[in-house]
This record gives C-alpha cells, structure tokens and sequence, in this order.
C-alpha cells in the first residue's frame, strides 16, 4: 500500500514496541509522521535512526498524560501539517499489575489519565484539524483486556474498555466529518510494556492457542490504518487465537 505524500499522521508514544512499528509502517507508506514520547534521548536516536533510513518522522518531547503538554503536542502537529492532520493513532498506554484492592488513588489516576483521558482530549483537541483534512481517521490501541477478563488489572481493562465504547461513539458523532473511528484490540505482543516476569508471560501463553507470543516486530500485518480493510468482529470463543488474528478491530 502506498499513502500520498500529502498523507500526515500523528502517533503518540512512537519510540518503542506497537507505537515505534505503526510510525515505521505509515512513514513506510509515505505519510509524513509526527511521534511523541517522554525521554528526548531515546527520540533523538530514533529520529536519526528514521531519517538515516529515509523515513520523514518528526518528533516531540510530551508527557501525554499532562493536559498543557497535549495541548503543545497537537500545537505542534499542526505546525509541522499546516493545520491538517489524517491520521491519530492514540498508542500511549501503561500499566500497574496488581489485585484491585492494592491499588492507590495515584496508580488509579496515573492509569486513567495515560490510558483513557489522553486519548479522549487528544482526539477531542485533534478534531478540528482531522476535519480540516478532509479525511480524517482516528485508531485507538485498546486490549483484549478491556473485552474479557485477563490476569492485566482491573483498571487497565476498565480504560480498555471505555476506548473501545469512545471508538463507538466517536464513530458515529464525527461520521459526519469524514473522520472514521475504528480500535485495534491486541493480545499480548512481547514489548516493554508486557514486563518479563515469568510466571505472568507463562500464564498468558498458557492461554494463547498457538503457544507464543507475537513479537513486536512481526505485528505489521495487523496495523489499523483506514485503507487497511480489516474489521474482525470477536471470536465467539472466549478468549482470541493467534491463528484467527493476533488482534481484534472494533468499529
Ligand atoms: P511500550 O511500553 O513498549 O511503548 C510505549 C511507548 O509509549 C514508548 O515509546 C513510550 O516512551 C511511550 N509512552 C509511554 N507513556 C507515555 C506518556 N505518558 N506520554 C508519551 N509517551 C509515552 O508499550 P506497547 O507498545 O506494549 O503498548 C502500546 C499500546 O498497546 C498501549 O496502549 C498498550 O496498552 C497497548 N497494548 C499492548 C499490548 C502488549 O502486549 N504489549 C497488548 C494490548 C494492548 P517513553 O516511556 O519514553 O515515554
């Protein structure tokens, strides 16, 4: 697939795992890219690592679960696209593993804010320039965990599930726009993300059919771009195999 030069795309938490392969895969495409993450090192090496590779990303320092600093980062996107924007891919995600009853106030706030709010006022202060776009297109990076119950922490599949309702409403609301809405759920991919304690990884590969996990790496042929004409519906055993799809789309 090949996406017009003209095509923009800001992806949020694009140095590592899921957010590092979409920025790769879009610039790939062609679109002209813009990423975040918090650490000005780690982007400073992936951006001389994209542009030695020909790849157009640009980049900026925000901390996406800080309202001012999602302000500036959309300030910026729109700098650097003259006011339009196709595409948002709202990545950003973290997470606290713990029984619900452990949980302090912070952990519930830091969860809630990176998770769901950065999202929701992302797509929210983007709008405007999806809509300027003429074609517009939103993807949230939702999880199986906020579908079924996994072993991942009541909070993390609480905001899992609210973007997969936001992907819902926003679909229909801002139809009317031209800006289309869709979620990708995935199962486990092994990043920095899915900590490397043992017992939890045996635990998720114990229920995954094919008896791995997807490495990052090879999570290309699942990316949720508009043109990409994949919308899966859930599986009606309960839990998602590897063989039917890594990951799921909800539209
Ligand atoms: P990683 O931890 O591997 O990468 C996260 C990226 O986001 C990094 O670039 C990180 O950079 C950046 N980031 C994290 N927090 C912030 C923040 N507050 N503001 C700006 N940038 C931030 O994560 P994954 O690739 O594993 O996860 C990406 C998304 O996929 C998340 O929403 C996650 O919930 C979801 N997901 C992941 C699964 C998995 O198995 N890995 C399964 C299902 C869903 P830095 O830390 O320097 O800011």
């Amino acid at each position: 697939m090949v996406l017009s030069p003209e095509k923009t795309a800001l992806v949020t938490g694009g140095t590592r795992g899921i957010g590092r392969a979409v920025v790769e895969e879009l610039a790939k495409f062609g679109a002209k890219v813009h990423t975040c993450s918090r650490n000005q090192e780690e982007l400073n090496v992936c951006l001389n690592d994209w542009k030695s590779n020909g790849l157009v990303v640009s980049g900026s320092v925000c901390d996406a679960s800080v309202r001012d600093q999602r302000e500036k980062l959309i300030q910026e996107a729109s700098s650097a696209f003259s006011g339009k924007l196709n595409i948002l891919i709202n990545n950003v995600g973290t997470n606290v593993r713990k029984p619900t009853v452990e949980y302090s106030s912070e952990e519930y706030a830091k969860i809630m804010t990176t998770n769901l709010e950065s999202a929701f006022h992302l797509s929210q202060i983007a709008h405007p320039l999806l809509k300027a776009s003429g074609v517009g297109s939103i993807v949230f990076i939702s999880s199986v965990a906020g579908l079924v119950h996994l072993q991942s922490g009541s909070i993390y599949g609480a905001t899992k599930g609210a973007l997969n309702q936001l992907t819902r409403n926003l679909a229909c609301e801002w139809a009317r726009d031209n800006i289309r809405t869709n979620c990708v759920a995935p199962w486990y991919i092994k990043t920095s993300l899915l900590l490397e304690k043992k017992d939890f990884v045996e635990a998720v590969v114990s229920r995954t059919p094919l008896g791995a996990l997807e490495n990052q790496r090879k999570s290309h042929r699942w990316l949720p771009f508009s043109a990409f004409p994949l919308h899966l519906t859930l599986p009606d055993r309960s839990y998602p195999s590897m063989e039917d799809s890594p990951s799921m789309v909800l539209a």
